[in-house]
């Protein structure tokens, strides 16, 4: 798949207005600040596709990127904005599990953690959902770079050990990641292709 023609879909507030659940598509999610555009950005090679700097608390969407007729990106909106409101964060939490579970064209996740701080609560429920639901995801370490390669690989050895341990490495692969860098776009890009290979 050429990951440079990605282009812009469409935008869903909520699951009733999702492309057709047709295809294959991969969803992308993660805390905000984790990474997540960026590594976007940096896969598809367009600085432009999905925005840098995001304006806390403005409404969440799903944005819907195509690569071509029948296989699209997703990217799902990070919450854990501080501003913005618990019954938001609720009702946004309600549509993102009804997504990851009722779509039937959704072949794996991608979740985005900087490498510094792995594991927070949001990506644990992310995880959950998502072996509950037998989707497989692929764990991006994003910031690779703002650690040497030694402690890098300790921090993926530790998420592995600390997935086993909770059970929840069912189809989970675990990756170091630099957008910047663009370290581990090769590996990213194998996933992917198996993932929505038709
Ligand atoms: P998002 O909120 O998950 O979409 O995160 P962004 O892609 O907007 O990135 C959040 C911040 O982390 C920005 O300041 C980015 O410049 C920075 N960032 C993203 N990826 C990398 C990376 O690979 N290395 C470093 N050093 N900084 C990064």
């Amino acid at each position: 798949i050429n990951f440079r023609r990605a282009a812009f879909l469409t935008s869903a507030p909520t699951l009733e207005e999702c492309p057709e659940d047709f295809g294959a598509e991969v969803a992308f999610a993660g805390r905000s600040n984790a990474g997540k555009s960026s590594a976007i950005n940096a896969l598809t090679d367009n600085s432009k596709l999905a925005r840098t700097s995001k304006t806390p608390g403005r409404t969440q969407l799903i944005n819907f990127f195509s690569l071509g007729e029948h296989q699209r990106l997703v990217d799902l909106p990070g919450y854990g904005y501080a501003k913005v409101a618990r019954s938001m964060k609720d009702e946004w939490q309600r549509h993102l599990a009804f997504y990851l579970e009722q779509r039937r064209c959704l072949k794996g996740l991608v979740l985005l953690m900087d490498i510094r701080q792995p594991l927070k609560e949001f990506d644990l429920h992310m995880l959950t959902w998502a072996v509950n639901a037998g989707l497989p995801a692929h764990i991006l370490l994003t910031k690779g770079d703002k650690l040497k390669n030694g402690p890098a690989n300790n921090t993926r050895f530790a998420v592995e050990k600390a997935l086993k341990e909770q059970e929840l490495d069912r189809g989970v692969t675990v990756q170091v990641f630099s957008a910047t860098k663009r370290k581990g776009l090769d590996k990213l890009e194998q996933r992917l292709n198996t993932w929505l290979a038709l």
